[in-house]
């Protein structure tokens, strides 16, 4: 549970009010313009231009609208236990982003940060990404991805939804992405040897390896697990911005492509353009640049049947 404060121009206000339109609550809060519920954080927008997000998603709301410091309620990490001087060894770090998005593609990343490269990405700006804009992010992407050798895959839609429908978990699908971006950074290192392996956690050590047990190269050796690990070496804050980087830009051409402004996570406003795209576009097209599993689907079609009637 933490609480953001962010203060914003006039305009910038305004768009909060809009991206939360749907989920509007009346307030009588003194000083209180506009606020907002999502199922994880309650959104209070002032007369003064602040506007404050709490609730267990606070940062990753309040990150869609501006840059703020860390908060200092951040949880520690969990996980494998590191090496003391951990932060300044030699890691590929790997992270995934998309994987709570309706639209667009799971993308997974991974990238090596030797001791030597740690000052240049500082200057970069690579941190926790949870304290980085979208906007920061494109800034510096293509920046760190010049400094540091990694790998980054895209699994888009359709491939995405065939191998959902085969029955393979999230799980599954992001264990044999993570296996496959390392695999890439190792062989573009050697015979350079990483010091350690760190992925960001999504599962434990031993339901990770079952996903990934049919596979022909596993990378086992050095491997260490943790939750916040973008917390814990720069590898894996450089590997999540890059992983949000192709994420954005795959976003930004389906977008183009659908002639729809696809937004991100999987709120109420998700579940109004996809119902628009059903009506307007039918079916398959709404299919083609969409995790189809996820409950929006139904709640789309909901909004569209009611639409048809009237
Ligand atoms: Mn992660």
């Amino acid at each position: 549970m933490s609480t953001i404060v962010l203060k914003l121009s006039a305009q910038d206000q305004q768009k909060v009010h809009d991206y939360y339109d749907a989920q509007a609550v009346p307030t009588n809060a003194p000083g209180a313009v506009f606020m907002a519920k999502t199922p994880h954080a309650t959104i209070t927008s002032y007369k003064s231009g602040k506007v404050m997000f709490q609730g267990t998603e606070a940062e990753q709301e309040a990150n869609r609208f501006g840059e703020f410091e860390a908060p200092t309620t951040t949880t520690s990490s969990k996980g494998d236990k590191l090496p003391e001087n951990f932060a300044s060894l030699n890691v590929i770090g790997s992270d995934e982003t998309g994987t709570g998005d309706y639209f667009g593609p799971i993308t997974v990343a991974a990238a090596y940060v030797p001791e030597e490269k740690m000052a240049l990405l500082q200057t970069l700006g690579v941190k926790d990404s949870k304290m980085l804009t979208d906007a920061k992010m494109r800034d510096i992407a293509p920046a760190i991805m010049e400094a540091v050798p990694y790998s980054v895959l895209t699994l888009h839609n359709d491939k995405y939804n065939k191998v959902k429908e085969q029955g393979w978990s999230q799980g599954k699908i992001k264990a044999l992405l993570h296996n496959q971006a390392l695999r890439h950074v190792l062989s573009k290192i050697e015979p350079t040897k990483p010091d350690y392996i760190l992925i960001d956690q999504f599962e434990e050590r031993d339901t990770y390896y079952r996903h990934i047990q049919e596979e022909k190269d596993i990378v086992r050796d050095r491997v260490l697990f943790a939750t916040k690990a973008e917390q814990l070496h720069l590898s894996v804050a450089a590997a999540s911005i890059i992983a949000r980087f192709a994420f954005l830009s795959a976003m930004d051409q389906l977008s183009n492509e659908i002639g729809v402004e696809l937004p991100k996570g999987a709120s109420a406003i998700v579940d109004q353009v996809a119902a628009n795209i059903l009506l307007s576009q039918g079916e398959e097209a709404l299919h083609s640049v969409t995790k189809w599993h996820f409950a929006n689907t139904t709640k789309a079609s909901r909004i569209a049947a009611k639409n048809r009637m009237i």
